[in-house]
């Protein structure tokens, strides 16, 4: 893990059909990057990846829905050798395309040179980087939320004002709140929030104004 947050840097992309954000995280001292999930604009990714100059390490899904790994293929097009990392319970959504969700997404995902596991409690390494997991299950059954220095991204289970859906099979919204209110709230209040949509926010403003929570 970066010694200090001021070594570590965040920038986030979104595509305009779902406004799902893409991040790039990247230790600043050594360049290696990280992409955290893949929306379906890959090509703003892969152009912030060439600006910044950083070497991508790793993918990393907060989950599987189809607006968090649709740019997928566009991203291992550009970046063929890196491994993608799930947590188990969505692990055959990207191993043997798999819908999360019982809809018909009309892509195909490429075969995935490494497939990693994101493991509550363990931490994963991506050249200098490293990320604690989180399990925070309830809006999908592998829902993950990635830690690292001073910053959360939460995928869909935190919003800034807002949590994830819990309204498809696979959902549990009593299983969420206990994630968000286990987990996250557990952390300090300055932490930062990075959320799968929308602006960022901190633990602290989530835990006074979330009307959910
Ligand atoms: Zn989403």
């Amino acid at each position: 893990m970066p010694d200090s947050p001021a070594r570590l840097r965040v920038e986030a992309t979104a595509d305009r059909q779902f406004g799902t954000n893409s991040y790039l995280v990247w230790d600043e001292a050594t360049q290696d990057a990280v992409v955290i999930d893949a929306n379906l604009e890959p090509d703003a990714m892969v152009a912030l990846v060439r600006e910044r100059g950083v070497k991508v390490r790793a993918i990393l899904l907060t989950h599987t829905d189809v607006d968090h790994i649709g740019g997928l293929p566009g991203l291992l097009a550009e970046f063929p050798d890196v491994p993608v990392a799930v947590h188990d319970a969505e692990r055959e959504v990207v191993e043997a395309g798999k819908p999360l969700r019982q809809t018909n997404w009309g892509f195909e995902l490429p075969p995935v040179a490494k497939l990693d596991r994101l493991q509550e409690g363990e931490t994963y390494r991506a050249g200098s980087l490293e990320f604690e997991v989180l399990h925070t299950p309830g809006h999908s059954p592998g829902g993950v939320t990635l830690k690292i220095g001073n910053a959360l991204f939460t995928g869909d289970a935190l919003f800034a004002g807002s949590i994830g859906r819990s309204d498809f099979h696979n959902s549990d919204g009593q299983l969420l709140l206990d994630s968000i209110k286990g987990k996250l709230l557990a952390e300090a209040d300055e932490m930062l929030v990075f959320p799968g949509h929308m602006a960022p926010s901190t633990i602290g403003r989530e835990r006074k104004l979330n009307p959910f929570l």
